[in-house]
């Protein structure tokens, strides 16, 4: 009899992990690239595809070079939400910022008009932030109404905010190795601060089970967090579905109506369909 209570009991406790990894939640996937290693092995109807098996029913996309992120918003507006790179390959990572070259590009392709961003970049000391080309690419950002995508540690943020506390800057990784801790804080800190989550499932849900100290952070700011998957080479594609349900196993275990803001609302919100807005030809 024992032996049976205590089946019942955990078959009980692990119904709701795999009934919420219920694919029936739409996810927003705010951290997806589409760059060129990817080109040839995945083309702009597989990607789709791929979203349609997970599930997603947006992402905000960035590739290197820009391109790749073109063909997809060209493949389906709707679906897209573009954001500009600014790295025309990937050696321009480690320079973007002291680069002029890099802050004419960002320019000229900003004029298009269809980028809700600028991103993701990286920055990897606070120092970077001070350079003319980040002062000028955060009076773009603020002129124009976008995001900045960084992913960075906590001290470039706050050397962003130093320059200009209205930015909007989506955190990338909720900055990769930052304690949940430190991300309330920062939280609390900077109103307009927003984060996206990707790479950090297996910290949020050690073996599949929503840690204590994340759920009480979620549940904090659940306005202000986003799913993301970071499609940052080719060999993450073929484990795209998985990496969704990897965020869904933890987004289960939160009270249905936080899932579905963390899931989709926050991002969708943030980034309304805009019908107008240009497209590419
Ligand atoms: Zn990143």
């Amino acid at each position: 009899m024992k032996i049976l209570i205590t089946f019942v009991v955990t078959a009980l406790l692990l119904v709701p992990t795999s009934l919420h990894a219920d694919a029936s939640l739409p996810i927003f996937d705010a951290h997806v690239h589409y760059s060129e290693d990817a080109w040839s092995r995945y083309d702009t109807t597989a990607i789709l595809g791929l979203f349609t098996q997970a599930n997603v029913t947006r992402a905000l996309v960035s590739s290197t070079p820009d391109d790749g992120t073109l063909r997809l918003y060209k493949a389906d507006a709707e679906r897209i939400v573009p954001i500009l790179r600014p790295y025309r390959s990937r050696a321009d990572m480690a320079s973007w910022y002291r680069d002029p070259a890099v802050l004419a590009y960002v320019e000229q392709r900003l004029a298009a008009g269809y980028y809700r961003g600028i991103g993701e970049f990286h920055l990897f000391d606070a120092r970077e932030v001070e350079t003319s080309q980040v002062r000028r690419l955060t009076e773009l950002a603020a002129q124009r109404g976008i995001i900045l995508h960084v992913h960075s540690d906590a001290a470039p943020i706050s050397a962003l905010y130093a320059v200009n506390p209205g930015l909007q800057i989506l955190w990338a990784h909720a900055g990769m190795d930052a304690s949940p801790a430190l991300i309330g804080e920062m939280l609390d800190r900077y109103p307009t601060l927003l984060t996206e989550l990707s790479l950090r499932a297996s910290d949020i849900a050690p073996a599949g089970q929503l840690a204590p100290v994340w759920r009480e952070l979620l549940l904090r700011h659940t306005d202000r967090f986003m799913i993301g998957t970071d499609t940052w080479a080719s060999s993450r594609w073929p484990e795209y579905v998985e990496l969704v349900r990897e965020h869904r196993q933890w987004l289960v275990q939160l009270p249905r109506a936080a899932a579905q803001q963390i899931a989709y609302e926050n991002a969708a919100r943030h980034f309304a369909s805009v019908s107008h807005r240009p497209r590419p030809q």
